[in-house]
Parts: structure tokens; C-alpha cells; sequence
């Protein structure tokens, strides 16, 4: 990675359109300093991403301090749905902490009230509640932890076996780890959990075509030899994110009618499909279901850190008081930034905004994937989310380097992208601000396309 992404300056060819300025070698060297002095003080695991400084981003525009200036790929990572540094989220946030109002534990404050409610006003149900809590791991946690507990306390026979999906990603902290389904990532914990099973995710690329329906979902648990009715919960993030693979419509109906049937808590895990992103506020919108919780973070709040579970208000209810709480939950300053965004996400329609563009997204991704369709092995996406999966050359081997050198280069000529990921962290992942210009987007395309040609004519 580090081999592929040098901290040492490059020099490229200047790039001076409306949307994007590189001036300087890449990363400028007047940052090297910083980036050293980071790895004195930071661990090593800070260091997966291109190494650029930013200095300030505004709607879908990073800037660091030396006039370089790269139209924004990454939204962060899916944070900044609304576009970075919006004047309503900062005058928000600024209102708030002159007040000033910066903690208050669980006791209520006004814009928690204001916050909850509006959540409640976009959530599936008119009574559903919503508890805030701080990251989406947090949150991931939380669903499974009310999963278990409703089915503990609402059932005579065992219920203890959560269900979720290969390859998919829930958070870092131990349970959302165990509920994850890349094996490298538990490696740490050194021990499995019988009571967390995974099954095939049907993306249609790196699985069996007998996985792509429903019944692959029965046949793997009868397979591990799992009752059925001892199942509890299931999560699936909502698009696999890594890849930004969806699972067929009918697939999700029929787990959502399976969990029904054994009244098993279904967790959509929203955390980057929510607020927009796939062209819908909600991203289970594309499946025609309604989960019993949604876990929500990143785009939650546009800026700060700030997640939820929103859901059946008797799943919800599963804790009495003072037992589920978290120190920060609706943190006043980040419940402000919260509502702000949730405002402009739904004043200026920007899902139906990441609807349309995300046509011309997916346009050009697929152009890209078949003018390469060598070391390309699929492009998926929905909205304004798109991922590139790269190959060695003809096979499905997954290709990191290939997939870091593209980003290493779309950098250096003005393409904010995060570092690779998805299987085998060989994707190249494409996620605006959902407030990007078309004119922006239409040029990131070709940078990207540029990008895949220089590294593969290098
Ligand atoms: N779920 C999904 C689908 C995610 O993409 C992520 C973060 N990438 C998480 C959970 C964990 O969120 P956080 O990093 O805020 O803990």
C-alpha cells in the first residue's frame, strides 16, 4: 500500500479546469512534516489513505492550504450526503456552541427533542422510536444487542443464533465484528462465536448462482445446523458497501417474509445506504421491505459523530431507564449538525437529486468497466455510490495494487478518492457529496477513466 501511495512528493503535470487545480507536487511537500509527525503519534492503522492535508471542503470540494483543489469522490467516507461545510450546518453548529450548550449527557436538551422527532417523521413507521448514540458501530451493536434481548425476553424456546452475511462490513468493535463476514478482520479476536452465522451474500459476482435465491439462505443454515427457530435477528447492510453490491429485490422480500414467519428481528444496517445515497432517503426502499430497526450513522448527521437505531418502538422499549444509554447520545452540539443536514436532505430533494445523477454515475462507471473489462470484474452501484472491482488481468483474482494505483493517480490530477476497498480491498470506490455539480461529476468520470489508462499503459 505504502509502495503504491509514496508519501514522497510527486511531480505532476498542472491541472487548472473550474473544478480542479493541482499545482504543486503530490502530496505538497510543505505537509510532509505533518504526515511524519503522524506517524510519531498515530498508530500505523491511521495511515490508509492517500496523504493528502485537507485544509478545508465545501459542497463537493476539498482544498488543501497550497491551492490544489480535487472534486470530492468520498463525501469523507458517505459522511457529507448535504456537501461539505454547508453555511446551514455551520451556522447550526456555531448557534449552538455560543449558546453555549455543549454536553449533556442523557439530560434532555431542545434540539434532541426537535432531532428525534424529525427522525421519526422519515422513519418507516409514524410511532417508531429513535435512540441516538455516536458511531455506526455503536449502532450496529445496539440493533443486535435489542435483537437478542426482545427474542430473550419474548420467547419460551432458545432464540440465540444472529444471522448476517458474507463479506459484509458492520463496524470494527467486537460484536459488529462478529456479526461481519471478512474472517481476515477477526482474526484479532482469535476465537469464533457459534452464535453468529453467516451466510452467502447474493451480489452476483462472488458467489454461486444457486446463492442468488432465497432458499440458499435456508439451505446454508440447515447446512450449519441451525434451527431455524432458534434465529433471533439477521443484518444485512442494506448495499453491501465494500463493493456496493445490492441483493436481488426478490431475495430481501423473501427474507423479510422468512423473519415474519419465525419472528426474527430484521436489521437493515443503513449506515452508508441512508440519507439519500442510493437515490432514495432510505436505501431498503429498493427492496419494497420494512425492517424492524435501521442502523443509521454517517450521513445521519452530515458532519459530526452521530448515529441511531430507529425501529418498532416495543423493540426499542426492550431496556428500562439508564439501562441502554451512551455517554454522548444526542450530543447537542452533534444533534445540531444532525438536523441541519436531515433539513437540507430533505428541502433540497436530495435523494431524487442522487437519483438522477446517479444515472450519469453509473453511465460512466460501466463505460470505464467495459473499456477495461480486463481488470474490471464488475461495476456495482445505486444512486450516487459506485464501485469498480479490479482484477488481475481475465481472472476474479482481486487486484489492490492495480485498484491503488488508479486512485494514487486520480489524486495526483484532482479526484478526491479514499483508499481501496471491498473484497480483497481491490475496489475503487466513487461516492460524491450528493450536492456535486453535473459538470463536476461528468469530469470526475473522465479523470477516473484517464486515471485507469495512464496506470495501465505505465
Ligand atoms: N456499518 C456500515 C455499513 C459501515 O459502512 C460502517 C463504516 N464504514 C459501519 C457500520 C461502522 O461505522 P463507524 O465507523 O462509524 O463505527
Amino acid at each position: 500500500m505504502s509502495d503504491a501511495y509514496p508519501i514522497e512528493p510527486v511531480e505532476v503535470e498542472p491541472v487548472d479546469t473550474k473544478r480542479r487545480r493541482i499545482c504543486t507536487a503530490i502530496p505538497n511537500p510543505g505537509t510532509v512534516a505533518m504526515i511524519e509527525s503522524l506517524r510519531e503519534t498515530e498508530p500505523w492503522c491511521m495511515e490508509g489513505q492517500p496523504p493528502i492535508v485537507w485544509d478545508r471542503a465545501e459542497k463537493a470540494t476539498v482544498y488543501d492550504a497550497y491551492g490544489n483543489q480535487w472534486i470530492d469522490m468520498t463525501s469523507g467516507v458517505l459522511i457529507a450526503n448535504a456537501g461539505h461545510g454547508r453555511q446551514a450546518m455551520v451556522d447550526a453548529i456555531t448557534a449552538v456552541t455560543q449558546k453555549p450548550l455543549l454536553t449533556t449527557y442523557c439530560f434532555p436538551h431542545e434540539t434532541r427533542v426537535e432531532l428525534t422527532k424529525q427522525l421519526q417523521q422519515v422513519a418507516p413507521r409514524s410511532d417508531d422510536k429513535v435512540m441516538l448514540v455516536s458511531t455506526g458501530s455503536e449502532a450496529t451493536e445496539l440493533s443486535i444487542k435489542l435483537a437478542r434481548e426482545y427474542s430473550r425476553t419474548t420467547h419460551s424456546h432458545k432464540k440465540d443464533v444472529f444471522v448476517t452475511f458474507h463479506n459484509a462490513f458492520h463496524g470494527r468493535t467486537l460484536g459488529a465484528q462478529f456479526a461481519g463476514g471478512v474472517p481476515s478482520l477477526k482474526d484479532w479476536i482469535g476465537y469464533g462465536d457459534t452464535h453468529f452465522v453467516q451466510v452467502v451474500f447474493p451480489d452476483g459476482v462472488r458467489c454461486e448462482p444457486s446463492d442468488m435465491t432465497f432458499d440458499a439462505f435456508e439451505r446454508q443454515l440447515a447446512d450449519a445446523g441451525i434451527d431455524e427457530n432458534r434465529v433471533c435477528g439477521v443484518m444485512t447492510e442494506t448495499y453491501q458497501g465494500g463493493n456496493s453490491s445490492f441483493a436481488p429485490v426478490q431475495y430481501i422480500q423473501a427474507l423479510r417474509a422468512w423473519c415474519d414467519a419465525h419472528d426474527v428481528i430484521l436489521i437493515m444496517d443503513e449506515v452508508q445506504a441512508g440519507f439519500g445515497r442510493t437515490g432514495k432517503f432510505w436505501g431498503f426502499e429498493h427492496y419494497d421491505i420494512v425492517p424492524d430497526l435501521i442502523a443509521c450513522g454517517k450521513g445521519i448527521s452530515g458532519a459530526l459523530p452521530l448515529s441511531a437505531v430507529i425501529g418498532r418502538k416495543e423493540l426499542l422499549d426492550s431496556f428500562g431507564p439508564g439501562a441502554m444509554t451512551s455517554t454522548h447520545a444526542g450530543n447537542p452540539v452533534c444533534a445540531a449538525s444532525a438536523l441541519a443536514c436531515l433539513n437540507l436532505i430533505i428541502d433540497e430533494q436530495l435523494p431524487q437529486r442522487a437519483a438522477e445523477l446517479g444515472t450519469i454515475l453509473l453511465a460512466g462507471a460501466d463505460r470505464i468497466a467495459q473499456r477495461f473489462s480486463d481488470v474490471i470484474l464488475a461495476c456495482h452501484g445505486k444512486g450516487l455510490v459506485a464501485a469498480l472491482h479490479c482484477v488481475k488481468p481475465g481472472s476474479d483474482e482481486p487486484d489492490d495494487m492495480l485498484a491503488w494505483k488508479v486512485i494514487g493517480r486520480a489524486v495526483q490530477t484532482g479526484l478526491m478518492m479514499f483508499g481501496p476497498v471491498g473484497y480483497g480491498g481491490a475496489s475503487v470506490k466513487l461516492s460524491p457529496p450528493l450536492v456535486i455539480e453535473e459538470d463536476a461529476l461528468t469530469e470526475a468520470l473522465q479523470v477516473l477513466e484517464d486515471a485507469f489508462e495512464y496506470v495501465l499503459n505505465e
